[in-house]
């Protein structure tokens, strides 16, 4: 049985640049936007997860970084996760390259100001599995590229409150590459887009369950 609080950050939101945090970055060739895209994601993770902590009879506390077409800061999203003395915080974005490249990938902050890195990365090999499996098993095309480490400031742990009592995990994934044409009939416009949007929620719920009770 698993007990804990979850932080879902849906990234960017709104128009402009706010404290690091971009209105939007992403855009498929049908022009559905990755801020959108992450604000649905996330409203999925969150109902699948209420869903399987009913089932099965786990407490988890979901808490948003933001509910509609806003943006934050990435202090203040990482801020939540210290409010909220949260034990797992999950950042979802998608990709945006040169149209061609593809997969899937998932970050924590770098090792010279990670306080958890192995704990970090420990919860992030669980999320990138989990939703590289979903994916793949829709669409043979992506690839794993793994856990990686860069500065990124919603990762931060002094915000996340790490270094002044806190104990939560953090990581951002990328979902796919939002501007490739396949991931845009993958995920958006193809007859199981939906399905499919709803097989990576449930995955990365179970992976988030199965963190916590495993820790
Ligand atoms: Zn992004």
């Amino acid at each position: 049985m698993a007990t804990g609080t979850l932080v879902i950050d849906p990234g960017h939101g709104g128009a402009g640049n706010i404290g690091g945090s971009d209105g939007n970055h992403a855009v498929s060739p049908s022009g559905v936007k990755e801020k959108d895209l992450t604000l649905i994601l996330a409203n999925l993770v969150k109902s699948e997860l209420q869903s399987a902590a009913t089932a099965g009879g786990h407490t988890i506390n979901v808490v948003m970084t933001r509910t509609g077409d806003v943006n934050l800061s990435l202090a203040q999203r990482a801020n939540i996760a210290r409010s909220n003395h949260a034990d797992r915080f999950l950042s979802i974005h998608l990709n945006g390259f040169n149209k061609v490249s593809r997969g899937v990938e998932t970050y924590v902050r770098r090792p010279q100001d990670n306080v958890n890195l192995a704990d970090d990365k420990r919860f992030a090999g669980n999320i990138q599995s989990a939703v590289f499996n979903a994916i793949k098993s829709a669409d043979a095309g992506t690839h794993d590229r793994g856990v990686k480490e860069e500065k990124f400031g919603v990762l931060n742990d002094v915000s996340l409150g790490n270094t002044s009592g806190g104990h939560c995990r953090a990581c951002l994934l990328e979902v796919e590459f939002l501007d490739v044409p396949a991931v845009d009939v993958l995920l958006n416009t193809g007859p199981n887009a939906t399905a499919v949007r709803g097989q990576i929620a449930e995955a990365i719920a179970n992976a988030i369950i199965n963190d916590l009770v495993h820790p």
